[in-house]
């Protein structure tokens, strides 16, 4: 369906079934559409909308209308350039003290896929991708399985390391000095330590938020057994990096059972962090996706529609100006559609490696990206681990990496 022909429709089924009940109390049943087309002006004149005002739009404006706004709000902070970053996929290690009922990444040891890559085997991947033209090295790893697992011990014992922190620390520090790719580390919960290490050598860093719902902790829900996604946890992870002026990545996972009033508060966390420190370089709104093998197997996943409203809600709270990221991966042979929510970045793409946190979905090639995206009027561009913004800047990086990355950035900031 095109989309501009469902203007008049009804919002979405999802919607009202994801707003908890009391929320769906308080909105009036008789919304003019006076009213509503004033608060969406509101959105797209202002860039950024109060909670009440974004959840109202979430659960009664009509999706085209929603999204024609955040289109609107991304041409005027972003004109009609869409990013995406030449990576590989350097997964350190699969151990994890958490349980994420989603995850297909994590084992314990003894699993096949169970795994510590010693550092002659990140310096081997390192140097394949940077002569296949990658810049950027995503680090992926579990969270502290040092905690829990002896075999992860005395790995680290043998590497000279007692935490996973440090040791990933090390690796990005040798990729950087070794290939010049520039280290992007994603490794879980950071204490300012670890961050204050990770400076050292990454041109940005991320956590995702994937929520501030508490209630995923309890039992039978998607967090009950991960000590490590207390969302205070990781919103101090988001609040130390902004201390120390690192570029941060972070996000939203949506679909593990949380409805959508905790997925617009997720949000205002991620928006009330970056106004703060300014830091946050980019939000990602990543889709849950059901796999054979894991305990949420039959959980069912948000619909395209129900993933084009989150991601024009984003917009329309984040503003014009924030990277809004969607993984085109994960929604397969529709990614294209994502690009009419407001988005203006595919997020990394490996040529060299696949995705291991979701193995089942191939990375469109890069090639096809780019006639995707040119096709419906945008221009793709290369952008280094960290947007043009912060490297022109250089406020956001140790001299070290500074300097790497101005030498692999053109005027703007892009990938020259
Ligand atoms: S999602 Fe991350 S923290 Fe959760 S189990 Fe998987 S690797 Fe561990």
């Amino acid at each position: 369906m095109d989309l501009r022909d469902c203007c008049a429709a009804d919002h979405d089924s999802t919607t009202m079934e994801l707003l908890p009940q009391r929320e769906a109390s308080r909105l009036p049943s008789d919304v003019s559409h006076s009213a509503l087309t004033e608060l969406l002006e509101v959105g797209r004149d202002t860039g950024s909308l109060d909670r009440e005002a974004a959840l109202f739009l979430a659960s009664r404006a009509p999706l085209a209308d929603l999204i024609a706004v955040a289109s609107e709000l991304r041409a005027r902070g972003k004109g009609t350039v869409v990013s995406f970053s030449k990576k590989v996929f350097i997964p350190l290690t699969t151990l994890c003290r958490d349980y994420c009922s989603y995850c297909t990444f994590r084992k314990d040891p003894g699993q096949p896929g169970a795994h510590f890559m010693t550092p002659d085997e990140v310096q081997g991947l390192a140097e394949r991708a940077r002569d296949a033209g990658c810049k950027e090295a995503l680090f992926s790893l579990g969270d502290q399985p040092e905690r829990i697992f002896p075999e992860a011990r005395d790995f680290l014992r043998q590497q000279g390391f007692t935490r996973t922190l440090d040791y990933a620390a090390a690796m990005c520090e040798m990729v950087l000095e070794r290939t010049g790719l520039l280290p992007h580390a994603n490794p879980g919960v950071m204490d300012r330590a670890a961050l204050e290490r990770f400076r050292e050598s990454n041109a940005s860093v991320g956590l995702m938020l994937e929520t501030v719902s508490t209630r995923l902790m309890r039992n039978g829900l998607a967090h009950f057994k991960a000590p490590d996604k207390v969302p205070a946890l990781r919103l101090r992870t988001i609040e130390e990096a902004g201390k120390l002026s690192m570029a941060f990545t972070t996000g939203i996972l949506i679909g593990i059972g949380e409805t959508f009033e905790e997925r617009v508060d997720s949000l205002f966390a991620i928006r009330a962090l970056h106004e703060k420190y300014g830091h946050v370089q980019e939000v990602i709104v990543q889709n849950f996706r059901a796999k054979p093998d894991i305990p949420m197997a039959h959980h069912p996943e948000p619909s395209m529609d129900d993933m084009l409203r989150t991601i024009a809600i984003a917009r329309l709270i984040l503003g014009p100006h924030m990277n809004l990221q969607a993984p085109p991966n994960l929604s397969y042979a529709d990614f294209p559609r994502l690009l009419e929510a407001g988005i203006n970045d595919w997020g990394g793409i490996s040529p060299v490696t696949k995705d291991f946190i979701n193995p089942e979905a191939a990375w469109p090639q890069i090639t096809k990206l780019r006639t995707e995206t040119e096709a419906r009027g945008f221009i793709l561009r290369e952008r280094l681990a960290l947007y043009p913004q912060f490297v022109t800047s250089g406020k956001f990086l140790s001299a070290r990496v500074r300097e790497r990355a101005q030498s692999l950035a053109d005027a703007e900031g892009f990938a020259a």
